[in-house]
């Protein structure tokens, strides 16, 4: 193998003057640091010529922009007589900005007394562009996933919980029961003569009545270990913990009063306004009880509450 050629203090130079990065050198001896050197590299980044910029600290690449955290990180560094890479916003002699990341070391004399700063600087706009676009893509991404899993539990036309969100919330509040051995209550509720209803007012009335009947459900249940669903076309359910028989029977009263108190007319109802029937049921599930045979028994006590005259 040949030794190694002697490299030229002029080749050495030339590497330095046709690097693409913008090299600088600081002279840490004289006050405030001045430049004393800056290659082709600085002045094709930067806009600005070696006459325009030798002599002066670097930091007039920094505009206004004075007040930057990395800015900072640099000032401490270069007191400590340490070196650091920071990314800057800087701005061309143009005015343009662009992102320089700006590598800076230290040299030392022979007594350690550090008496230049070499900088590298870089170009790096399109990495932060990149950056922030990711940054604002990960963003949107993530207020999108809130809403669609919003969207996926929510039923479209009254804003209530849909089936498969109660459906879950049914199989947690029970597993809850059954390992703290509190109560569970399921209510089903389905408003009467619906069908009539539509047939006479219409199925735009018919929404309207379901979305008001559903902000009643809706005020009526929403403390934690409660879920209240539109369970299908105009039917609801309930699940509540911690609901004795005796609240069940309270509350289905209460709600059918505030039903029929919305006043919304239902002439062919026997009952002249719109009205609710409830079924449901509370018991202390055990080991076998599932949700499915909660819903059997809660739609069991809604069919007899129909058969009772609704
Ligand atoms: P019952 O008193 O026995 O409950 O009789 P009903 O007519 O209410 O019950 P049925 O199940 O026979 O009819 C339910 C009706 O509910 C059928 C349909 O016209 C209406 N319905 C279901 N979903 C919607 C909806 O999203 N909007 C409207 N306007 N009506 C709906
Ligand atoms: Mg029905
Ligand atoms: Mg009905």
């Amino acid at each position: 193998m040949l030794p190694p050629a002697e490299i030229s203090s002029e080749l050495l130079a030339q590497a330095v003057d046709q690097s693409l990065d913008g090299i600088t050198i600081s002279d840490a001896l004289q006050p405030d640091m001045p430049l004393i050197y800056v290659n082709a590299g600085f002045e094709k980044m930067t806009g600005y010529s070696a006459d325009e910029v030798l002599g002066k600290n670097c930091r007039f690449l920094q505009g206004d922009e004075t007040a930057q955290p990395s800015v900072a990180v640099l000032r401490e560094a270069l007191e400590r007589g340490e070196g650091c890479i920071v990314i800057l916003q800087n701005f061309r002699r143009d005015g343009t900005p662009f992102w320089n990341e700006f590598h800076v070391s230290p040299v030392r004399n022979a007594d350690n007394i550090v008496t230049h700063f070499i900088g590298v600087q870089k170009d790096v706009t399109a990495r932060v562009k990149m950056l922030n676009h990711l940054r604002q893509s990960k963003r949107e991404l993530l207020l999108a996933n809130t809403k669609l899993s919003v969207l996926a539990q929510t039923d479209g036309l009254t804003g209530l919980n849909n089936r498969r969100h109660f459906d879950e919330q049914l199989q947690t509040l029970l597993g809850m029961a059954q390992r703290s051995g509190d109560s569970i209550a399921v209510l089903m509720l389905d408003l009467d003569f619906f069908k009539q209803f539509n047939d006479r007012y219409g199925h735009p009335a018919g929404d309207d009545c379901l979305i008001r009947a559903a902000q009643v459900l809706a005020e009526a249940f929403k403390r934690p270990g409660e879920c209240v669903a539109r369970y299908g076309g105009e039917e609801f359910s309930v699940v509540a913990l911690n609901m004795s028989a005796e609240e069940l029977e309270q509350y289905a009263q209460l709600l059918c009063n505030k039903i029929r108190a919305l006043g919304i007319e239902h002439t062919v109802s026997t009952h002249g306004v719109v009205t609710i029937s409830i079924g449901g049921i509370s018991l202390v599930p055990n080991r076998d009880t599932t949700p499915a045979s909660l819903l059997k028994l809660a739609d069991a006590a809604l069919y007899e509450a129909k058969a009772q005259g609704r």
